[in-house]
């Protein structure tokens, strides 16, 4: 789902949301989990379109490394677990 600057997606019960326009593209999340996420022709962080095999710890280390906070995650509950 696209919303403005955010693209976001559920991925085993968390929602994982990607603040395109914080984006630095330095391309952590990708080295931690390139089952999801993976760089867009313009170079900004994506989510693969294929449903990623992965476990919830690791991805939510994917989304920890970030250093502009550009990748949120909020669990089943509505908690925002990251950042
Ligand atoms: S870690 Fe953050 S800044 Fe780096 S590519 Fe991923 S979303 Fe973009």
């Amino acid at each position: 789902m696209v919303i403005g600057d955010f693209v976001e997606r559920k991925i085993r019960g968390l929602t994982i949301r990607i603040d395109r326009s914080l984006c630095i593209s330095t391309g952590n999340c990708m080295k931690v989990a390139p089952e999801v996420f993976e760089f867009d022709e313009e170079n900004i962080c994506a989510s693969k379109e294929s449903p990623p095999d992965i476990e919830e710890e690791q991805l939510i280390d994917a989304c920890t490394v970030c250093p502009v906070d550009a990748l949120i995650v909020i669990d089943g509950h509505g908690k925002q677990l990251v950042p």
